[in-house]
């Protein structure tokens, strides 16, 4: 058994992982199969962390991120949490391989996952030109025609990064006023490579293999028009990971998983919540690290109030029981 284990592998765990490892609580990560690391893997340049004046490549980040708690000590799952008992004093995380980790608190920090349009087209096409990760695809659009959907920071990161290789990227937004910070917005408008196309919705993909165009309709009267295009990136944002804590968790009204004030309590004793998963507001790295040291902080306090032979088994020290003597 554990003393905590972190599930997730963002800003938040490893932040968490930092600190419950420096506590000399020995946490255990399960960090994902395929997509440890969190949202910043697929990220280009992160310039607003501090401490990286120069900026730092998301990837490069997290790694450092990964090495520091490493280095004091935490160890990392790369699988993926099946199944979450959350009740009573001892936790119970179910993995893809068929494990099952103890744990006496457990810090849930999964992040989130990317909206989707909804459309019948996107899932089918998803790979053959509809894609969610610039930094990962964007390099198959060289001298092409893209799009990118969204008003926010990461429709503008996309497509700012896009015009790298595509001649031309088009930024459909559902209204005429963007929800990206002025910084973002001033490098977007000065990019001669993107086109804003203002109050429109993406109503169709088409394409038989792949990509080809896009049709959309306006938000203002219902005109509609079509595009062609090779690429269309979906940049609309992310919902909070919930599904494991479901029936367990209380969730805020926005969805997130409800914590006490400033805390990262839950409404389970010796779970805690850390992340995009807890935040429907500032969802930046550095938030997500401060919170995921709150986190930890919580759960180190919660660990030293057990029981010592609760704590001792857990650490790996409780005596061992004896033989029966002849
Ligand atoms: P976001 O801020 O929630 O923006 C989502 C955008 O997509 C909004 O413009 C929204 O339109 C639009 N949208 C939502 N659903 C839509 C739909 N069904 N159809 C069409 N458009 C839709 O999400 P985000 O851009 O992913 O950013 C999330 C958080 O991460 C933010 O806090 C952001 O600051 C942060 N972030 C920071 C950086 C950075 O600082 N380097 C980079 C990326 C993200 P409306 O505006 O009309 O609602």
């Amino acid at each position: 058994m554990r003393q905590v284990i972190i599930v997730g592998s963002g800003p938040a765990a490893y932040t968490a992982a930092i600190y419950a490892a420096r506590a000399d609580l020995a946490p255990l990560v399960i960090a994902s199969s395929v997509e440890f690391g969190g949202e910043l893997m697929k990220t280009t340049e992160v310039e607003n962390f501090p401490g990286f004046p120069e900026g730092i490549m998301g990837p490069e980040l997290m790694t450092k991120m990964q090495e520091q708690a490493e280095r004091f000590g935490a160890e990392l799952v790369y699988d993926d949490v099946t199944k979450l008992e959350l009740e009573g004093e001892i936790k119970r995380v179910h993995l893809g391989s068929g494990e099952v980790h103890e744990a006496l608190a457990v810090i849930y920090a999964t992040g989130s996952a990317y909206r989707k349009l909804g459309l019948a087209d996107e899932e089918r096409l998803s790979g053959y030109g509809v894609s969610w990760c610039a930094t990962c695809d964007g390099a198959f659009f060289r001298q092409k025609k893209v799009a990118v959907v969204g008003g926010g920071d990461s429709a503008l990161e996309e497509a700012t990064f896009l015009t790298r290789f595509a001649d031309t990227v088009y930024l459909v937004h559902r209204r005429e006023e963007l929800r990206a910070s002025k910084a973002m917005q001033e490098r977007a408008f000065a990019d001669p490579k993107i086109e804003f196309l203002w109050n429109q919705e993406v109503a169709h993909i088409y394409g038989d293999e792949k990509v080809t165009g896009m049709g959309l309709v306006s938000t203002v009267d219902g005109t509609e028009t079509t595009k062609d295009l090779d690429g269309l990136f979906v940049a609309i944002g992310a919902d909070p990971r919930t599904h494991l804590v479901h029936g367990q968790l209380e969730l805020a009204p926005e969805g997130t998983v409800a914590v006490r004030g400033r805390s990262s309590m839950t409404n389970l004793e010796g779970v805690f919540a850390a992340g995009d998963v807890v935040d429907p507001s500032y969802k930046q790295a550095i938030t997500a690290a401060g919170s995921g040291c709150v986190a930890a902080l919580d759960a180190e306090r919660y660990l030293s109030e057990l029981p010592a032979e609760l704590l001792a088994r857990a650490a790996g020290t409780a005596p061992q029981p004896q033989p029966a003597s002849a």
